[in-house]
């Protein structure tokens, strides 16, 4: 069977600069994976490869079809950025119910339905009138992520979801992706928080100098560390 989503022989490119240097991943359907590294090791740019947001040099798959720009990657897989990304100008019922109305083409009364239905899910219906920049940090965060489900991805990429936020309000947000989880979700999260990962990933993957280094599962991966440089990396984020 095809894995949900792969990179073969994924290789990127700024200028003479090779940043992703030849990365072979492979993620099932109900994976939820943990991506972690240093700073610059090309934790962002391989999961934009995989979003067909970057062009790319190799072969990255979704159900065995190859995904080569973020046309044939669009509502198929949802990104979550650290920076929210939410239109500024629509309220949150607005941004939830605005790409499924645009992108699905549905028609606006079912969109504005659907979002609603999903913002109560998420306990945030008392927001939906609201704009961005009246929510706090984890409430912004859970209106990107429900932006993401409402186009029903087959896969959610987070990529430090929780970089800007306190510990408090990042606690908010780990409890969403956990729950998404336990509810069959795929998805990819790069995150320095190693602790909140063991709550949901079943798959952790080291990177170094645009090379996955270590991968495996959570137990594997964090009980039985011969790789020093992994070892290092947590020892200092932990
Ligand atoms: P990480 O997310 O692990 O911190 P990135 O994927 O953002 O790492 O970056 C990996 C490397 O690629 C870094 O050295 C970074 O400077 C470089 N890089 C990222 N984006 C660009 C770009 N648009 N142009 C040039 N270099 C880039
Ligand atoms: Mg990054």
């Amino acid at each position: 069977m095809d894995a949900l989503i792969a990179a073969k022989e994924l290789v990127k490119k700024y200028g003479d600069k090779t940043v992703l240097n030849g990365v072979n991943v492979k993620i099932d359907k109900g994976d939820v994976v943990a991506i972690i590294g240093p700073s610059g090791s090309g934790k962002s740019t391989l999961v934009r490869c995989l979003a067909g947001l970057e062009k790319y040099d190799g072969l990255v798959t979704l159900n065995g079809a190859p995904i080569m720009d973020a046309k044939t990657a669009k509502g198929k897989i949802g990104m979550v950025f650290q920076s929210f990304n939410l239109f500024p100008h629509y309220t949150v019922l607005k941004n939830v119910a605005y790409p499924y109305h645009t992108i699905k083409k549905i028609n606006k009364t079912d969109s504005l339905r659907k979002a609603k239905t999903l913002l109560e899910k998420m306990h945030l219906e008392d927001t939906q009138n609201q704009y961005p920049s009246t929510l706090s940090g984890g409430q912004k965060q859970r209106v990107a992520i429900a932006r993401a489900l409402i186009m029903e991805p087959e896969i959610i990429i987070y990529d430090e979801p929780t970089s800007s936020l306190d510990p408090e309000l990042a606690y908010e947000v780990f409890e969403t992706i956990k729950n998404l989880a336990d509810n069959g979700y795929t998805m990819i999260v790069v995150t320095h928080q190693i602790s909140a990962v063991r709550h949901f990933a079943n798959k952790i993957v080291f990177m170094e100098h645009g090379n996955i280094c270590v991968e495996g599962s959570i137990e594997n991966v964090l009980n039985n560390m011969n790789n020093p440089n992994l070892k290092k990396f947590l020892e200092r984020v932990e």
